[in-house]
């Protein structure tokens, strides 16, 4: 009987996702919760026909060519700014995300820190926790108000959408900013496009829906966080180095903005150092934004389904350079 295809998994993921890998292949898992060393991911790479990888790992040219049976990089997530894929490409490996499935739980984690934050509800928690609540107070942890306030969504793509959609139930005014200008979400949203700068200086609440490239890396700088409401609340669920960090330090410790929430940092982990993390109005959780029950099984399963799929010469769910599939299938 011929070997089965070797499939590396970087990581422990949900179970299905191995599951549904142990039908077709030989499967290897780095079975921890932490990154996998990188001299133990290159040595894995030798004979893998198929990797399913984290964010966390980054596969640029070298590492392809330590991989000289890899077919397939399978993102267990829908960025892929850790995969060089014009290197992937010219290698003929097959690079695949996973959209779709987590954008409903990532719009509805963008809302929980666009209102965690405008409320206070971290501080708040804390507030109750150092046992300081005496009483009721008029002037006590006051806050920004979320309804009929002015969102300003920077990408709107399928996530950008979906937190548009829902601004809906607060009588929101949504202002939008594009790489490209979508006249049918517009109708349907009720939504406006305004170029960045407008919908930085109009907005209460800004929410980042754009992927990591090149050119969006500190789209959100010192000058544009000049722009701002000094009353601006920003959200991150994007990619940390979209934000300048240094920039929105100085920001939100001299009053510039109101407030941050991030669930993406630059770097990950943050440092324990860094001086963000001494700031009550900046809000970070661990990238936990399309950490769902639900979805994360279905990231899993559909990385997984990807490499099946490609590994057995069929056309990928979710490929981001489909021309290597096309090349590979003549
Ligand atoms: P998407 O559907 O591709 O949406 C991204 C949008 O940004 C697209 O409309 C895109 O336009 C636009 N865009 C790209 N470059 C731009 C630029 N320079 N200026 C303005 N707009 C630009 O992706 P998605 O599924 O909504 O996901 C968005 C990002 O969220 C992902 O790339 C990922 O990094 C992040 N994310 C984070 C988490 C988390 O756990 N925190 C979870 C999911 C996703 P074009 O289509 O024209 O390129």
């Amino acid at each position: 009987m011929p070997e089965k295809p070797r499939v590396y998994v970087t990581r422990r993921i949900p179970e299905i996702g191995i599951t549904l890998l142990r039908e077709h292949f030989d499967v290897r898992v780095w079975d921890s919760d932490d990154v996998v060393p990188r001299e133990i991911l290159l040595e894995e790479l030798k004979e893998a026909d198929g990797v399913l990888a984290l964010l966390t790992e980054r596969f640029d040219g070298p590492t392809m060519d330590a991989a000289p049976k890899l077919k397939v990089i399978a993102n267990m997530a829908v960025g892929f700014d850790n995969i060089d894929v014009a290197a992937a490409t010219e290698r003929g490996i097959v690079v695949c995300n996973t959209p779709g499935v987590l954008t409903d739980t990532t719009a509805d984690f963008a809302w929980t820190l666009l209102m965690a934050a405008a409320r206070r509800v971290v501080e708040g928690y804390k507030y109750v926790q150092e046992g300081k609540w005496k009483t009721w107070g008029p002037l006590l942890l006051l806050g920004q108000d979320v309804h009929h306030a002015t969102l300003g969504l920077i990408g709107l793509g399928r996530i950008g959408s979906a937190v548009a959609q829902r601004a809906k139930g607060f009588s929101m005014r949504v202002l939008y900013y594009d790489a490209i200008r979508r006249q049918d979400l517009e109708q349907s949203l009720g939504i406006e496009y305004a170029p960045l700068e407008q919908v930085l200086r109009e907005a209460d609440f800004i929410s980042l829906h754009v992927p990591l490239t090149p050119e969006t890396r500190h789209l959100i700088n010192a000058e544009r966080l000049r722009i701002m409401k000094k009353t601006a609340v920003l959200v991150n669920t994007a990619r940390g180095p979209v934000v300048d960090q240094k920039a929105l330090y100085e920001a939100l410790r001299d009053g510039v903005i109101w407030a941050a929430a991030l669930d993406v940092t630059d770097p990950e982990p943050i440092p324990m150092d860094d001086p963000l993390l001494k700031l009550d109005n900046c809000l970070i959780v661990p990238h936990i934004a399309s950490a769902s029950f639900k979805t994360r099984d279905a990231m899993a399963a559909l990385a997984a389904r990807n490499i099946i799929a490609v590994l057995s010469g069929q056309q990928p769910e979710t490929p981001v350079n489909p021309e290597v599939w096309e090349r590979r299938r003549k």
